[in-house]
C-alpha cells in the first residue's frame, strides 16, 4: 500500500518568547544560594510562576514555602522576582533569616515610585491608584510597600470609571509590570480624563519583556489558525499574551503549561500553528513541543522576531 504523505504544518515562532531578565536573575539567585550555602536553601513562593521551574530547582535542593512562618530558623530564604510587602523582609530580619531578594529590579523601580507618590504621607503625599490584578503577589508586594489605604486597587477599565478618590488633585497611578499594554493604555486614559492632575510613569511600568513578548505574539497571530501560548495558569504575562493572541485575530489561542498538558486533538484543520512562551516558560518547553510536533507533521518552521533583546540583571548582593 502506498504510505501516507504526512501532513505538512508550518510553525511560526514568536520572538522574543520565554525568560525575560528578571526571571533569569531569580533563578540565577537560586542556583547561586544553593551553590554557595548548600541544599536546602528556601524559596518564599514560586520563584517565577512556573512549575517546570520550581521542579528543577526543587531537584537541586530548593524547597517551596508560601509563607515565612513555614522556613526554620537559621535557614536561607529567598524572596520571589514578584516582590514582597515590606513587612516580610521586616519579619525576616525579626528571626533572623538570611535573606536574598530576587524581586526584579524593574518591580523595585515601581515600589519606589510609590514610595516617592507617597512622601512620607506629608504634605506633598499623593493618594495611589494602582492598575492591576487583585490577589497576584507583585499587587500584595507593590502596595505592602505604603502602609493600609495609601493605595486604592484598579483592577479594570470599570473601575477606573467610577473609583471616587479623596483628593482628586492629589493622585498618582502606578502598574503591575505584566499587564496588557492596550487594556492598560485604555485604563490610564480613562484615569487622565477623569483626573487631569493625576502623576505618573514616564514611560508606563509595564516591563519591557511583557511589552515585547505581547508585539511579537500580535505579529503572528493574524497568520495562525491556533496560537498556543507556553506558560502556566498562574503566570499573569502568559495569561495576557494567550488574550493578546486572540484578540490579534487568530481564531483561538490555548495557554499550555508544557508538551505533556497538550492535547493532540486542537491541531486538527490547524496548517498555520503560532507559539510563543510567556516570561517564565524556560525555551526547553519550546523546543519539546517542536521537537514533539515534527515526529508527527512535516514542519515548516519560521521565526519572527520583532525585536532583540539584550537586557541582563546582575546578581543581587551578597550574591552579585
Ligand atoms: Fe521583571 Fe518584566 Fe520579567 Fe517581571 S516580566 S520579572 S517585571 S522583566
Amino acid at each position: 500500500p502506498a504510505e501516507v504523505p504526512v501532513r505538512s504544518l508550518k510553525v511560526l515562532l514568536a520572538g522574543p518568547r520565554g525568560f525575560c531578565a528578571g526571571v533569569d536573575r531569580a533563578i540565577r539567585v537560586v542556583e547561586e544560594a544553593i551553590r554557595r550555602y548548600g541544599a536546602p536553601v528556601y524559596v518564599r513562593h514560586e520563584i517565577v510562576h512556573n512549575r517546570t521551574v520550581v521542579e528543577e530547582l526543587e531537584a537541586q535542593g530548593a524547597i517551596f514555602v508560601e509563607e515565612l512562618d513555614e522556613v526554620p530558623a537559621d535557614a536561607h530564604v529567598v524572596f520571589s522576582a514578584h516582590g514582597v510587602p515590606k513587612t516580610v523582609p521586616a519579619e525576616a530580619e525579626r528571626r533572623n533569616l538570611l535573606y536574598l531578594d530576587a524581586t526584579c529590579p524593574l518591580v523595585s523601580k515601581v515600589h519606589r515610585e510609590a514610595e516617592r507618590h507617597f512622601a512620607d504621607g506629608g504634605p506633598e503625599s499623593r493618594h495611589i491608584l494602582m492598575i492591576g490584578h487583585a490577589g497576584h503577589p507583585e499587587v500584595v508586594g507593590t502596595m505592602g510597600q505604603l502602609p493600609a489605604g495609601a493605595v486604592t486597587l484598579i483592577n479594570d477599565a470599570e473601575e477606573a470609571r467610577t473609583v471616587q478618590p479623596a483628593d482628586p488633585a492629589r493622585l498618582a497611578f502606578i502598574t503591575q509590570t505584566t499587564l496588557s499594554v492596550d487594556d492598560t493604555a485604555e485604563i490610564v486614559e480613562i484615569l487622565r480624563r477623569r483626573f487631569p492632575l493625576i502623576e505618573g510613569p514616564k514611560r508606563e511600568d509595564i516591563c519591557y519583556a511583557t511589552t515585547n513578548r505581547q508585539e511579537a505574539v500580535k505579529a503572528i497571530a493574524p497568520g495562525c489558525d491556533l496560537v498556543i501560548v507556553i506558560g502556566s495558569p498562574n503566570s499573569s504575562n502568559s495569561q495576557r499574551l494567550r488574550e493578546v493572541a486572540e484578540r490579534s485575530g487568530t481564531p483561538r489561542a490555548l495557554l499550555v503549561p508544557r508538551l505533556s498538558n497538550l492535547d493532540w486533538s486542537v491541531l486538527e484543520g490547524v496548517n498555520t500553528l503560532g507559539i510563543t512562551a510567556g516570561a517564565s516558560a524556560p525555551e526547553a518547553l519550546v523546543q519539546e513541543m517542536v521537537a514533539a510536533l515534527a515526529k508527527r507533521f512535516t514542519l515548516e518552521i519560521e521565526e519572527r522576531t520583532v525585536k532583540e533583546e539584550n537586557v541582563t540583571f546582575r546578581l543581587p548582593a551578597p550574591l552579585g
